[in-house]
């Protein structure tokens, strides 16, 4: 099955330019080269200094999730720490530098729920999102993936309690959007349930 296509494809609204202007002017209050107040954020993307020429591009950080489904529902875990602390999030995490996405994903599930689930993800679906950290938002490109394992039982994990709080298995129909932790995850499972929901053409 070909991966989902958002109909919007309009990846940054005016909304957002706004949102990201306001996160970003807070970062920096001088420059981190020569100390100087005039540094200035520019073009919804990189901090500029004109007194010494210093660049820094605040570029959008990849990030991974996965839907995991199994005979009990999709595996949610519930975040142990802020952003978005007690609600649900799917499995992933950011990419490391020098790591491919299902690379990191792998990891992330390694990570978090002490679980390897293997090479056999699908490449499902793209978001954007924003993950405000200590001061700091990041813009992330997030990258979902699907993976079959029916058999995966809550025996099966062993969870990174500085991660996650615990775990849940949510039957698509019972999937309550407003307890999602982030919105790109949200769009992602509401298109992945909106998909298993028509009819497979054989
Ligand atoms: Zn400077």
């Amino acid at each position: 099955m070909p991966p989902f296509t958002p109909r919007n494809l309009n990846s940054i609204t005016d909304r957002n330019k706004r949102h990201i202007n306001h996160w970003s002017s807070t970062m920096f209050h001088f420059c981190p080269s020569c100390a100087s107040p005039k540094i200035r954020f520019e073009d919804h993307t990189l901090f500029r200094c004109p007194d010494c020429g210093f660049v820094y591009y605040h570029n959008t950080a990849a990030a991974t999730g996965c839907i995991i489904t199994t005979d009990e529902g999709i595996l949610f875990l519930v975040r142990a720490k802020e952003p978005s602390q007690g609600k649900l999030d799917l499995p992933g995490g950011f990419v490391n530098p020098a790591e491919g996405a299902v690379e990191g994903l792998r990891r992330e599930c390694r990570e978090e729920i002490g679980w390897d689930p293997g090479p056999d993800f699908s490449f499902f679906a793209s978001f954007p999102n924003t993950y405000p950290f200590k001061d700091i938002v990041y813009n992330t490109c997030d990258l979902f993936f699907t993976l079959s394992a029916p058999g995966l039982r809550k025996e099966d994990l062993r969870l990174d309690p500085e991660e996650i709080a615990g775990i849940r298995f949510v039957p698509p129909v019972q999937v309550n959007m407003d307890a999602l932790a982030f919105d790109s995850t949200r769009r992602a499972v509401q298109a992945f349930i909106e998909r298993e929901a028509q009819p497979q053409l054989v």
